[in-house]
């Protein structure tokens, strides 16, 4: 027999575990369908490699269309919570460069025609904040106090980071491997458990969707529902008024491109963009071994960054200090200058003094060069090909970052490879068909009922870490559905439930 919802929700991340949470809030039926494990504080345990096992993806590589560039890692979460339960929880709004990029990129506007500002997102941003208990984290310790002088005399000072951990973090230094205090705040503990509890939410876990049912009528091409692969390897479907896409960036394209979205808009213009403008926020621990104790895998991750560099004009990067993986990804992804990794004696030797070096994170502005698409067999795959402007910048955080640590008194410096964790933009939205692949309220411009609600969405790659954005963009999102200005839903047959 065929389940029908009010609405359902394609992964239960930063953007899909947010508006499966505020939309059953608004008194929705809704199906949240995620591919990975439900785990909950209880079951996270510092043993990194079976949390990288069971609660992240394997490691996905974007492959270099120039052929003197390395492949480069990409990382994120599969779990209930998605990579908001394994990520750092640092909270940064966009900056006013952000908002412009956007609109240069998609002509991305509001209800009122203008180009989308601030003032646009600011309520959301706020509610967002709000429910996830946003504040400082001021208790720099030692990995810090060791840098900060250096960033001083460089001009480039250190100040304190927003994050959505609450007063019961420990300072552990486990947020990679999920928070065992719920002091980190997820989509899990903030938005779907709630909902799960007081409101009319289904969380089917293990659940991989494989494609979107879609019909046509003569009217044009609507959502209709999923078809998904439960654990057992049985296939099923469910139908819904309304599906939203959110299994991330490196993931959502695929997901439209095998339900057969292009084939079936006649290779219209925005679904020929579906997995164009990846962007990556690429990022880089450079790393320095002091002769003082730092164990920087002992804190709270990031406490505090240096945004000089973040305008494109000022150089095009941020800074966060102070951080090191811990000892399987430290000793794996180690390099030297040339970026040849370390092994034998020589990696031996440095993993000996690990509590003796301290991290820092670079984060570079990127111009969305990268793609995702889908080979012959129908795997993922993913490119880069850094212009000119982001080379530059990737270069200029690296020497930037040496600097401080030689400053700081650091015997050795190392690297790590380029990667990225921020991955954005691969559906991007905006209100130009000929430049996005949904519209300004994250609606498909092909297929009517069918809406994407997380990174994938960003029209440019963030100058800051995203998550907050991609709330907030959902926040945005779910209201304009329980709104239901387009009619798509059934009249409600439950009372909202306030937000906690
Ligand atoms: C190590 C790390 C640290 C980070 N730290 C920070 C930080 O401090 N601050 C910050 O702002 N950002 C941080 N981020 C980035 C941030 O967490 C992500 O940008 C954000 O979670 C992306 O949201 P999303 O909804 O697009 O995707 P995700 O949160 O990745 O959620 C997508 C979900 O969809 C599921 N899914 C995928 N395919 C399918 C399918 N076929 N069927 C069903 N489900 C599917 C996935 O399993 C996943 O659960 C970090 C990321 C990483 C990896
Ligand atoms: S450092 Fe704090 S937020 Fe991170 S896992 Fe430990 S208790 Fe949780």
């Amino acid at each position: 027999m065929s389940e029908r919802y009010d609405v359902i929700v394609v992964g239960s991340g930063a953007g899909g575990g947010l508006i499966a949470g505020e939309l059953a809030d608004a008194g929705r039926r809704v199906l949240l369908l995620e591919a990975g494990p439900h785990k909950s504080a209880a079951d996270y345990t510092r043993w990194e490699a079976r949390a990288n096992h069971e609660m992240w993806w394997p490691i996905a590589w974007a492959e270099p269309t120039a052929p003197d560039q390395p492949p480069m890692p990409l990382f994120r979460g599969r779990l209930v919570g998605g990579t908001t339960s394994i990520n750092t929880k640092v909270a940064l709004r966009p900056s006013s460069e952000d908002y412009e990029k956007w609109y240069a990129a998609a002509a991305l506007m509001n209800d009122d025609g203008e180009p989308f500002s601030e003032a646009d997102l600011l309520p959301h941003l706020e509610r967002v904040e709000q429910r996830l208990g946003v504040r400082v984290r001021n208790d720099w310790q030692q990995c810090v106090k060791t840098v900060a002088p250096a960033f001083h005399e460089l001009g480039a000072e250190l100040e304190s980071v927003m994050s959505y951990t609450d007063e019961n973090c420990m300072r552990c230094g486990s947020c990679l491997q999920g928070c065992p205090t719920n002091a980190g705040k997820n989509t899990l503990n903030v938005y779907i458990q709630p909902a799960i509890v007081h409101s009319d939410l289904e969380l089917r876990a293990d659940a991989y969707v494989r494609r979107v049912l879609m019909e046509d009528h003569g009217d044009g091409l609507q959502a209709t529902g999923v078809e998904y692969a439960s654990a057992d390897g049985n296939i099923h479907q469910v139908h819904a008024e309304v599906v939203v896409v959110a299994a991330g960036a490196l993931s959502t394209p695929g997901i439209l491109l095998r339900s057969g979205l292009r084939e079936a808009a006649h290779d219209s213009p925005s679904s020929l963009l579906i997995g164009r403008n990846l962007g990556f926020h690429v990022a880089r621990l450079v790393e320095g071994l002091f002769d003082k104790i730092q164990d920087a895998h002992a804190v709270y991750p990031i406490t505090a960054h240096s945004m000089k560099f973040q305008r494109d004009a000022d150089g095009g990067f941020i800074v966060e200090a102070a951080t090191i993986q811990d000892p399987i990804g430290f000793a794996a992804a180690l390099s030297d200058d040339n970026g040849v990794p370390l092994w034998g004696q020589e990696l031996v030797d440095l993993m000996r003094r690990y509590r003796y070096f301290t991290g820092l994170l670079t984060m570079v502005n990127d111009e969305n060069t990268g793609s995702v698409w889908v080979d012959d067999v129908g795997r993922d795959r993913y490119s880069i090909n850094f212009n000119a402007s982001e080379q530059r910048r990737i270069d200029a955080s690296l020497a930037f970052a040496q600097d401080v640590l030689r400053k700081a008194g650091a015997r050795r410096v190392v690297q790590t490879s380029t990667l990225s964790t921020h991955v954005q933009g691969s559906c991007r939205m905006g209100s130009d068909p000929q430049r996005s692949v949904v519209g300004p309220h994250g609606e498909s411009h092909d297929v009517r009922r069918l809406f994407i609600g997380d990174s994938s969405v960003v029209p440019r790659t963030l100058s800051v870490n995203p998550s907050l954005t991609i709330m907030a963009l959902a926040s945005r999102l779910a209201e304009y559905l329980a709104g239901d200005r387009h009619g798509y839903l059934p009249a409600s047959s439950r009372m909202p439930v306030a937000a906690a």
